[in-house]
């Protein structure tokens, strides 16, 4: 399996390349040269089969030749061994035609887990192979830094080091990654905002001798691996709900485009998805981009859904170059105008293909905190904010038919404030995670300074 990059100027790669790449050197993302492709009998093959035996078909699509069979099948299983429901990603019915995908029984709780507990494993394969160790470095508002660690914790090539804002991450968050006690895990709480986080991390990519110098990696939701691992869960609900002849819709709860991405490639696969619905909260530059054809950064709005206030949408790119035919030029256009004018266009041709399989909607907080409240008094059902987005928008949506099924991206228990503004209820922790308000912290509290960040991680990789 070849990659190339969404601008056409990089390297065509292999998955494992592309794996320790991260961002292509011309600024793309990529994609595979071409789709793979289920057949009908191999889908009916795996309809019913254990998740892992799924994840392990739909995977080995994507890293071809490169990773032994025997040896992916062994991280798979490993990967999610350690959710909390046996179906791993279980369906539930809450109407007569909607359903709730629950994503969020990994160990942090967040369907980031999904993805993450087998980016470390196959991340860790490769650097065994090409004997290297190298130096993860991430930016997190909450969710990605937890799943990143507990994902990497027991890596025996990386060590990782979480930089988040000190004192604006909920209780849950925090305590998810500092108290992880493993010597290759690092906890930098920040004297600054997300944005500040986030400028430093590009601060030490930008630095080349840098970052060749302690090997940094990315794991951040522009990794393909990532996206590749979230098709499962699309595949093993299209199966379980649908038939060649009717598709199931999805609607996802969306900030960077990397989950509802992995539903376009589940349905480019052969497997029976129909429309797909975007979910925004207020920062809702996709929807705008939907329905109107201009994809235009405003200010990011803080939100009861934290982990979707974005300003920029990253894997909408590679929407963008199937939408204009793989024109790597157009894509190349587009994104200098973006660098330029915070903006641009999306031609009538391209725009009308998204419309055709995707459509958009937005939930604003208090019709957020509605949909939560209404959905316990209906269903029983306790939605975290994130989730709630996406049931407002799939209650609303008109244009389909067949089953629509909501991805339930994150606890309750991880938005308690929230949720219980909402509905008067505060939502526990699964049992299984009752130790955390009491484990011991390690976090290392820094200025808001990438010289000062950089010596931090050099003293600890010891380069
Ligand atoms: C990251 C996240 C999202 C958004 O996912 P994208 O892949 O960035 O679109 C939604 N909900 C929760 C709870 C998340 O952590």
């Amino acid at each position: 399996m070849r990659y190339v990059s969404t601008r056409g100027e990089a390297p065509e790669l292999d998955f494992e390349d592309v794996l320790l790449t991260g961002l292509a050197r011309d600024g793309g993302l990529y994609v595979p040269a071409q789709w793979p492709k289920f057949s009908q009998a191999e889908l009916a093959s795996l309809s019913g089969k254990p998740y892992a035996d799924v994840a392990f078909a739909v995977i080995a699509k994507f890293t071809g030749e490169k990773v032994p069979l025997a040896e992916l099948k062994a991280m798979i299983a490993d990967a999610y061994l350690g959710f909390g429901h046996p179906a791993v990603t279980p369906l539930k019915q809450l109407d007569a035609d909607q359903w709730l995908l629950e994503l969020f029984h990994g160990p942090t709780l967040a369907f980031k887990d999904v993805a993450m507990q087998f980016l470390a494993r196959v991340m860790d394969w490769a650097l065994a192979r090409r004997k290297l160790s190298a130096t993860i470095v991430g930016a997190t508002s909450g969710d990605t830094g937890g799943a990143a660690i507990e994902a990497f914790k027991a890596s025996r090539h990386a060590s990782i080091f979480i930089l988040h804002p000190e004192g604006k991450v909920s209780e849950v968050q925090r305590r998810q990654m500092t108290t992880v006690l493993s010597p290759s895990v690092h906890n930098i709480a920040l004297r600054g905002t997300f944005d500040d986080c986030q400028a430093i991390l590009k601060a030490l990519f930008n630095d080349h001798q840098f970052r060749d110098s302690v090997t940094l990696a990315g794991v951040n939701s522009i990794n393909w691996a990532r996206i590749v691992a979230q098709v499962v869960y699309y595949v093993t609900s299209a199966l379980a709900l649908g038939a060649p002849g009717r598709p199931v819709n999805f609607t996802v709860p969306t900030g960077n485009f990397g989950d509802i991405f992995a539903g376009l490639v589940a349905k480019r696969m052969g497997a029976p998805v129909g429309r797909l619905i975007i979910a925004t909260n207020e920062n809702d530059i996709l929807d705008r981009a939907l329905k109107g054809g201009r994809y235009e950064v405003k200010g990011v709005k803080p939100s009861t859904s934290p982990s979707m206030d974005i300003q920029v949408s990253s894997n909408f790119e590679r929407l963008l170059f199937e939408a204009y035919g793989r024109d790597a030029g157009a894509i190349r256009r587009l994104m200098a105008s973006l660098g330029q004018s915070g903006a641009f266009t999306i031609e009538t041709g391209p725009l009308s293909s998204i419309r055709a399989e995707f459509a958009s909607g937005s939930a604003d907080m208090a019709e957020t905190a509605k949909v939560i409240a209404a959905t316990l008094k209906e269903t029983g059902e306790l939605l975290d904010p994130h989730t709630a987005v996406g049931y407002g928008v799939a209650r609303k949506e008109q244009g389909h038919s067949g089953p629509m099924v909501t991805l339930a991206t994150a606890h309750p228990a991880k938005f308690p404030d929230a949720v219980e503004r909402a509905s008067g209820l505060r939502p526990g922790l699964p049992p299984r995670l009752a130790p955390l308000m009491m484990a011991e912290e390690r976090m290392s509290v820094l200025a808001n300074d990438p010289q000062e960040v950089k010596a931090f991680i050099l003293e600890r990789v010891g380069s």
